[in-house]
């Protein structure tokens, strides 16, 4: 069409979450007709980002300070800690503003499916915290999938012991959603409707 560079482009852009062939061809060709304005800045703001944003040693959420700005938050209670599978789900729930605790990201649930075990999920720092810290609750706010389910009884079962009450946020969500899609209003009424474990 014109030239290997513009293919590859269109070939990256296709590959992110939202994307397809389509919609990349059309955001290529935005960007190459102002470059100055368009494909530089992204350019920069992707490589600035790629260098400077890590996940949190705490929590595993992704910043590019360590700890993250919401671990070191002296304004948040730091003894609650919401237990979410990914970072989309703190970002839902951040945006909501109904939850002023920390968080500890999972990087995933359970599946027996997908041969997901708990040594691959973010599990021994949650631990830790639990056994080091203050921790007056944990707050399971994982998805109403069979894997989220599966892994909110194993965290249930796991965390019980070290002697800290366990929660899990209500279920208005919709089976098999994660806890992004969901508006705000959803979200606070879950969160606020949280029950025993
Ligand atoms: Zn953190």
């Amino acid at each position: 069409m014109g030239g290997p560079e513009i293919e590859h482009l269109i070939s990256l852009l296709a590959r992110l979450p939202g994307m397809g062939p389509r919609s990349a061809r059309r955001a290529a060709l935005r960007m190459l007709q102002q470059p100055e304005a368009r494909m530089l800045p992204l350019a920069t703001a992707l490589a600035e980002a790629a260098r400077a944003v890590k996940p949190c040693s705490i929590c595993g959420n992704l910043d590019s300070r360590d700890p993250c700005s919401i671990c070191s938050d002296p304004q948040r209670d730091h003894t609650l800690i919401c237990v979410v599978e990914g970072v989309g789900d703190l970002w839902a729930l951040e945006r909501a503003l109904i939850y002023r605790g920390l968080y500890h990201v999972l990087g995933g649930t359970l599946s027996a499916l997908a041969g997901i075990g708990p040594s691959e999920l973010n599990l021994t720092p949650l631990l830790t915290r639990i056994e080091h810290g203050s921790v007056a609750e944990v707050i399971l706010a994982l998805g109403a999938t069979v894997d989220g389910a599966t892994t909110a009884h194993w965290l249930t079962d796991r965390l019980k012991p070290l002697g800290v009450p366990v929660t899990r946020v209500a279920q208005g969500v919709p089976i098999g959603g994660a806890l992004d899609v969901l508006d705000d209003g959803t979200l606070a009424a879950a969160m606020r409707a949280r029950r025993p474990s």
